[in-house]
């Protein structure tokens, strides 16, 4: 838990836990082709202090389930829906994306953004598909080969963090694998990580340090956070997250 702890810390006073953006969440409701003036219910999964739940509350006239396994992200969430009149669209759900206690065919969208791969893509399409209406959309994000060869150092690294890491057309296969119709696909584009995400994060840092007493712990998570921004820097044309929206087919 310590190590949750400190992962909390460093994370919750952040616009977003993850890259991505506000024009970008938007482009993918576009491309949902969703009836945006109809009431939707939407479960936005792996939700963090919500950056997406809120832009989609405030969008739609919906009803949004924010699943997180983290209470102190939901609180955080639940104060900014307060500030900005959205209480009562949002209601925050805390338990795992493993075990989601949802009924069949319950939602309308179910939105993920930087949070599937903590089950795995194909885990997670397959299980969650069941809550969504037939007809329903599914729109998520993940990380994405756009280049067909990579340097051998960037391969090894995503190998070992996350195996599943695959270019579009695979991912595409596997929700057609999987009974949905792909609609709409692209790519986060540089500032979602850069100006979005990894900069704050790095702003962030020296307090980070400082409030955990520069432990060995908050150390190594520095460190880790640079070497993956590193990484991305240096080798950013060869992967991004794919943002995939699909339709439940049967
Ligand atoms: N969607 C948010 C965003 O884009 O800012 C957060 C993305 S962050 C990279 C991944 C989120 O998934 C975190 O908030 C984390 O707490 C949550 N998470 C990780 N594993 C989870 C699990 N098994 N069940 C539910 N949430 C989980």
């Amino acid at each position: 838990m310590e190590d949750y702890q400190l992962l909390i810390d460093l994370h919750k006073s952040a616009n977003r836990q993850g890259p991505g953006g506000d024009a970008e969440t938007k482009m993918a409701l576009d491309l949902s082709m969703i009836d945006q003036s109809a009431p939707l219910k939407i479960a936005d999964i792996g939700c963090g202090t919500g950056a997406s739940t809120l832009l989609l509350a405030q969008l739609l006239e919906a009803q949004i389930a924010a699943v997180d396994f983290l209470q102190e992200f939901l609180d955080v969430l639940e104060g900014k829906a307060e500030n900005m009149g959205l209480s009562e669209t949002i209601t925050t759900l805390c338990c795992s994306m493993e075990n989601l206690p949802f009924g069949n065919e319950e939602f309308d969208i179910i939105w993920s953004e930087g949070a599937i791969y903590n089950i795995g893509f194909e885990r997670g399409v397959k299980d969650w598909k069941p809550y969504l209406k037939m007809g329903g959309v599914l729109v998520v994000s993940e990380i994405t080969w756009i280049t067909d060869s990579r340097p051998s150092e960037l391969q090894k690294y995503w190998d070992e963090e996350y195996p599943e890491i695959d270019v579009a057309s695979s991912k595409i296969g596997i929700l057609e694998k999987n009974g949905y119709s792909p609609i709409g696909y692209f790519i986060l584009p540089e500032h979602c990580w850069l100006a979005n995400y990894y900069r704050p994060m790095q702003n962030s840092f020296k307090d980070f340090l400082y409030r955990n007493g520069n432990s060995e712990e908050a150390q190594t998570i520095v460190k880790s956070e640079n070497r993956e921004i590193e990484l991305y820097e240096k080798y950013k044309t060869h992967y991004s997250y794919g943002v995939y929206i699909a339709r439940k087919l049967n």
